[in-house]
């Protein structure tokens, strides 16, 4: 048969007995006082037994009802609707073949509040009460009218007990039924007749079995064992059965809520300018199914979820079953810390009742409206990410068991693992779309965010912002402060855009922002106000740093292709950018500009070919030194002779190489061009030195150090005689990794000089710390030094500053007799530049070597040459 109160049935009722307090309570009483009615009734017209002997029967009987109640296993029909198989109808059966009708019904009752007052569930007990004296008056009405029919008609004296014992069963589910109805729920009429006709099967059995057990105990000798031994064997395999089917279905549960937390992590896709609702509405309604569903599992009145899923957002609840009492639906976070049950250090589940709780937690339980609650926390690997507290099982017997613990141990370890992967997750897709210095986008990200409504505009713009004072702030101050000014302008850039508005930092001090339709037609407004906005000076520590940006933008309009991507717009409104002048700080891109953007793209494109080709050689402009006028090497300049727009200047190929990354390729054909030509001036007995221009990019390339060292011994070249110069700016785009190769290249034994030293506002200190050898005053000074006395003095103080730190001091740019005496004048060891001779090829440098310079004898007897007047 089944147990009546945990079948949907009457869970249900259970369950909506709490919402619907008052329309349960009353049909309780009146079921009691029905129950009890009834009872008298039958008591009085069953004719009495004489059975005074069985004085043990009672007892028996009350162990026999408190057994079939224990022993009770809970059968997962279908997921949903649980079924609860008890053996109740054997001692019942029993009850009714021997014992009077008052000792049935004692030992009934007894078992039955006994067992809950032992639980002290106290709520369910009147309704139980009610329940049990109808089931047996009825029982035993139905069975002494079945048996005076029997007998009558020559039929069997069991039928009486066996027909008795089937309507109990029935009864109940109709009852339960009714009572449903009654609170206003219902179900439907195919799912009642299933259960009722379940119901009815498992009572079949048990009634026969219980029957039989009778015929044998009495007309066998000693019968009694033999069906003790059976029944033990049977009790064994349902115990063993049922902790299967248990196991089995918490599998299940767990795996599907394991699977639910994987798929509500889905919710949060792509980049979101700011976070809106529509994702997390969907996750919080997958918490919610989460909830419900261990709230089925346990078969709990209520499960309550706490859940903080993302770092930075407040713990969200989510209850499943009966709400909570409003008081403690929307409680402040602190009240949540302080309560006494949610203290939850270790990862254990603890099990609280009211019955024997200290006075707080009673209390805590109490304002729940709850007697038992089992809670356990959900603890990732770093923190607390939530709880999950369990409120009164649903069941007229049990209360939350050892296996309840275990599946709910194990559920929050599933859920915290989950929920942490979830984050984990969600802070890498996070930081793969956001810039972390200022918490805008990124390049991707911005890319990302674009992507579909500048698919779906006809006329959006992106406009991109350069602030172009910040490699100065970072070279002059550090990189901290550099970094607080990109920050700033990042949050001047938000404000000036208001909140809706994609902005990224793409990088440096370079920003995009991207307009929609209806933005669009203020373009040339916003951009100037940008621009504006940018270039209000900021308050740098106690300095004010003067800056100024310059803004380019793009739209969907003038674009020359179809359907652009973020990316096309981005690359014109860098086109834009570049073509911004001091007097002109704003521009929209305009499809003539196009021509540089294309010429560039094909500088970068072909490249690799015209090294291949020939296109691309190597120049070679002398050095001398001061004052003796020996010639002490030259400085290797790469020459692009592209054959569509003639020669092409390093200035404009140089960069675009580099932002491709083929610049290790540029600097390996320069370097081993040049060491070709030491080698063959060595092999001439001429020691002279060659240097060749670094980019930022080699400097960050591990490996380059070691393709040094091949190609020296390659050439068979002395380190000495190869010399690298490197820009300040250069080293100081980051130190961290440009060291390392430093120290490197100058443990090999190379020469390194500072290019363009001066330009950048030059950190002295820090030229103490790197490892050089050489510093190269910038032609700007040197050129400037006739008429300037600024540049005169910046020159005078370069070369004194070099000399205390034991550098040799190069000038370049020098381009007439006044410059080179200066220099003479003031100790600079070096001096390039077109008064010496400008960049020349291959053959016509030995043809200059040849024609303005005379072999001498060198203090250690080796061959120099040195220019004739
Ligand atoms: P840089 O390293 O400062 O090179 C010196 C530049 O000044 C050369 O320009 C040279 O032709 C020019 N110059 C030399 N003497 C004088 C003079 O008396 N007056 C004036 N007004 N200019 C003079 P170039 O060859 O156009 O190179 C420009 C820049 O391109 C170089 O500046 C260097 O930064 C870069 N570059 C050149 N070759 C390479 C290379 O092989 N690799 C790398 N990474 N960069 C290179
Ligand atoms: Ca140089
Ligand atoms: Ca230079």
């Amino acid at each position: 048969m089944t147990d009546r109160a945990s079948t949907p049935v009457s869970d249900s009722a259970a369950r909506s007995a709490k919402s619907t307090n008052r329309a349960f309570s009353a049909f309780a009483v009146t079921l009691l006082i029905a129950g009890v009615t009834c009872a008298g009734m039958v008591a009085a017209w069953l004719p009495d037994r004489d059975d005074q002997s069985l004085f043990w029967v009672g007892p028996l009987l009350v162990i026999g009802f408190l057994l079939a109640e224990q022993l009770a296993i809970n059968v997962d029909v279908r997921s949903g609707v649980a079924w609860t198989i008890s053996f109740t109808e054997i001692p019942l059966v029993l009850g009714l073949l021997i014992a009077p009708f008052e000792v049935v019904l004692a030992a009934h009752v007894v078992a039955g509040v006994g067992t809950l007052l032992g639980r002290r569930i106290l709520d369910r007990a009147v309704y139980n009460a009610g329940l049990m004296f109808m089931e047996i008056s009825v029982a035993f009405a139905v069975a002494e009218s079945v048996k005076r029919f029997s007998l009558a008609h020559g039929g069997p004296l069991w039928a009486g007990a066996f027909v008795g014992t089937i309507t109990v069963p029935l009864l109940a589910s109709v009852l339960g039924l009714c009572a449903l109805r009654l609170m206003g729920k219902s179900m439907r009429v195919g799912n009642s007749v299933r259960l009722v006709l379940q119901t009815l099967v498992v009572a079949l059995l048990n009634t026969s079995a219980g029957l039989v057990g009778h015929q044998i105990a009495k007309n066998t000798e000693w019968g009694g064992v033999l069906i003790l031994l059976v029944f033990a064997g049977i009790i064994a395999t349902y115990l063993a059965y049922s902790a299967l089917l248990r196991e089995q279905r918490d599998l299940e549960a767990l795996s599907e809520v394991s699977l639910r937390v994987a798929r509500s992590g889905q919710h949060s896709a792509a980049p979101r300018q700011s976070d809106d609702d529509a994702g997390a509405g969907a996750e919080e309604d997958e918490w919610q199914l989460i909830a419900e569903r261990i709230r089925e599992q346990l078969n709990a009145n209520r499960v309550v979820l706490r859940l903080r899923t993302d770092p930075q957002e407040a713990m969200i609840t989510l209850v499943a079953g009966e709400p909570l009492p409003a008081d403690m639906r929307n409680v402040d976070p602190r009240v949540v810390r302080e309560d006494p049950i949610l203290q939850l250090p270790g990862t254990h589940v603890r099990y609280y009742r009211i019955a024997d709780a200290t006075e707080d937690v009673s209390e805590a339980l109490m304002r729940r409206d709850a007697q038992e609650a089992l809670v356990v926390p959900l603890r990732g690997a770093t923190q607390l990410l939530g709880a999950v507290e369990a409120h009164d099982r649903l069941s007229r017997w049990r209360g939350f068991g050892k296996a309840d613990i275990q599946l709910l141990r194990t559920l929050a370890s599933h859920l915290a693992t989950a929920v942490d992967n979830r984050r984990l997750l969600a802070r890498l897709r996070h930081d793969a779309y956001h810039d972390p210095l200022t918490g805008l986008l990124n390049r991707p990200g911005f890319r990302e965010a674009c992507a579909e409504p500048l698919r779906l505009s006809e006329k959006a713009v992106v406009i991109r912002i350069d602030l172009d004072v910040l490699s100065t702030v970072s070279d002059a101050l550090g990189q901290v402060w550099g970094n607080r000014m990109v920050v700033a302008a990042g949050r001047r850039l938000r404000d000036a855009l208001g909140p809706d508005v994609p902005l990224a930092r793409l990088e440096g001090g370079a920003f995009a922002a991207f307009l929609d339709d209806n933005r669009a037609a203020q373009a040339q407004e916003m951009a100037e106000r940008l621009r504006a906005g940018l270039s209000v000076p900021y308050p740098v520590d106690r300095l004010t740093v003067e800056a100024h940006a310059v803004v380019g933008y793009a739209s969907k309009v003038d674009c020359e292709v179809e359907d652009p991507d973020p990316d096309a717009l981005l690359q014109r409104a860098d086109v834009a950018v570049r073509a911004t002048s001091e007097n002109d700080p704003v521009r929209a891109y305009a499809p003539s500009m196009g021509q540089i953007f294309l010429r560039r793209f094909q500088l970068v494109t072909q490249f690799r070919q015209a090294l291949e080709t020939g296109q691309v050689s190597v120049h070679y402009q002398p050095k001398v030194a001061l004052p003796s006028r020996q010639v002490v090497g030259a400085e290797a300049l790469v020459r692009w002779k592209h054959p569509e727009f003639g020669r092409v200047d390093p200035d404009e190929f140089v960069p675009a190489v580099e932002a491709t990354g083929l610049v290790d390729v540029l600097t390996d054909f320069v370097m081993d061009r040049a060491l070709e030509r030491v080698r063959r001036w060595l092999d001439r007995g001429l020691r002279m030195s060659i240097a060749v221009n670094l980019s930022v990019r080699t400097l960050a390339d591990e490996d380059f150090p070691n393709r040094v060292a091949d190609a020296l011994a390659r050439h068979d070249v002395p380190s000495g005689l190869l010399t690298f110069e490197l820009t300040e700016s250069g080293v100081m785009a980051d130190p961290e990794r440009a060291l390392p190769v430093l120290r490197r290249l100058h443990a090999i034994g190379v020469v390194l000089a500072v290019d363009d030293f001066g330009t950048g506002y030059s950190s002295l200190a820090y030229l103490r710390q790197l490892p050089v050898d050489e510093v190269k005053i910038d032609k700007s000074f040197v050129l400037g030094m006739g008429t300037d006395l600024g540049d005169m003095a910046v020159v005078r103080s370069i070369v004194e500053l070099g000399h205390s730190l034991g550098l040799t001091v190069v000038a370049e740019g020098v381009e007439d007799d006044a410059a080179r005496d200066q220099l003479v004048g003031m100790g600079c060891d070096i001096a390039q530049g077109y008064l010496i001779s400008r960049p020349l090829s291959e053959d016509r440098f030995e043809a200059w070597l040849r024609a303005r310079t005379v072999q001498v004898r060198g203090a250690r007897d080796e061959t120099v040459l040195t220019l004739v007047h």
